[in-house]
């Protein structure tokens, strides 16, 4: 089965860009549905936590903790528990093949 490609990237003119690029140089974090689900907090993607490396996914930890408080074991539990990551619009998207007709 193809392995699903999408991604969320943060702009450099996003001031998250700086954290986000803490954990890819690129800043680019792989999204696990590329259907985004909105809150009172404004629209979401879920980002991917297993198609993180290990070093990527402490990097994240450590500093939403620094950010949202909390240890980086706490947060780690917290959205291992979530089943990924929440990354706020606005992002661009890259769609892969596999989810592009979901899109449509
Ligand atoms: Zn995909």
């Amino acid at each position: 089965m193809p392995k699903c490609e999408c991604w969320a990237m943060v702009s450099v003119l996003d001031p998250r860009h700086g954290m986000w690029a803490e954990v890819d140089p690129e800043a680019r974090m792989p999204l696990r549905n590329p259907v985004g689900h909105v809150n009172e907090g404004g629209r979401f993607y879920e980002g991917d936590l297993d198609r993180l490396t290990e070093e990527q996914k402490a990097a994240m930890f450590s500093l939403l903790a620094e950010r949202f408080g909390g240890t980086p074991g706490d947060v780690r539990e917290h959205f291992e528990s979530l089943g990924y990551f929440p990354i706020r619009e606005p992002v661009s998207l890259v769609i892969c093949g596999l989810h592009m007709r979901c899109m449509m």
